[in-house]
């Protein structure tokens, strides 16, 4: 009966394609100004990746 919470939330994680880091909803963004819980879409078009600096464009959804 409580298997179906499982599936309750639906969080995509976001990885880079260029080093892999995955993009974590729970993580601040203070100098964008932005709390946790966000989406990924919720990020300006101007971030970057923390790790290499790869644009948006170079994240890809990744679904476990
Ligand atoms: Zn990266």
């Amino acid at each position: 009966m409580e298997e179906k919470k499982h599936k309750a939330k639906e969080i995509k994680d976001h990885e880079c394609s260029v080093c892999g880091y995955i993009f974590d909803v729970k993580v601040e963004n203070p100098e964008f100004g932005i709390e946790p819980p966000y989406k990924f879409e919720d990020l300006p078009d101007d971030w970057v990746c923390p790790v290499c600096g790869a644009s948006k464009v170079e994240f890809k959804v990744c679904k476990k």
